[in-house]
């Protein structure tokens, strides 16, 4: 899913935790909202990795490139794993939310991430690329062997 849709989704959600926990302070909800979109920094991660460029529209371009190259793979038959996206994995989720249960500000940024990751399932799943993701950090490390 575009950045832009979860930010304006991020948004929302965060409006509605705070309806109906008025009494969370404003930095938890910028915790929230600031993590159901930056958690998505490990694309641009990946795009820097493979350009070598920190410029944040040639992330953009790379990633339309890449979707590019896999839908006519797809035309082809082929369904292969995109790039590996660290945060976007299990056992990254899980750290955070063990953390979260001694640190509070870690509770919120797993609340934030489990809803970023939530939308991401849908979207996957409704464009049919629920394939292209690893969503275990031990199958990648596994693989690398
Ligand atoms: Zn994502």
């Amino acid at each position: 899913m575009l950045p832009r849709w979860h930010i304006l989704f991020g948004f929302i959600f965060t409006l509605v935790i705070w309806y109906f926990a008025p009494n969370i302070s404003l930095f938890y909800l910028l915790l929230v909202f600031l993590s159901s979109f930056l958690i998505d920094f490990d694309h641009y991660i990946c795009a820097v990795k493979k350009n070598g460029n920190f410029n944040i529209f040639h992330a953009f371009k790379y990633h339309e490139e890449q979707r590019n190259l896999e839908e006519k793979e797809k035309r082809r038959g082929t369904r292969k794993k995109g790039d590996f996206h660290l945060f976007h994995t299990v056992e990254f989720h899980v750290m955070i939310g063990i953390l979260g249960i001694f640190i509070s500000p870690f509770f919120y940024i797993f609340i934030g991430m489990v809803f970023h990751s939530l939308l991401d399932l849908i979207w996957l799943l409704k464009e049919d690329r629920f394939y292209r993701r690893e969503y275990f950090l031990i199958n990648w490390v596994k693989r690398l062997k």
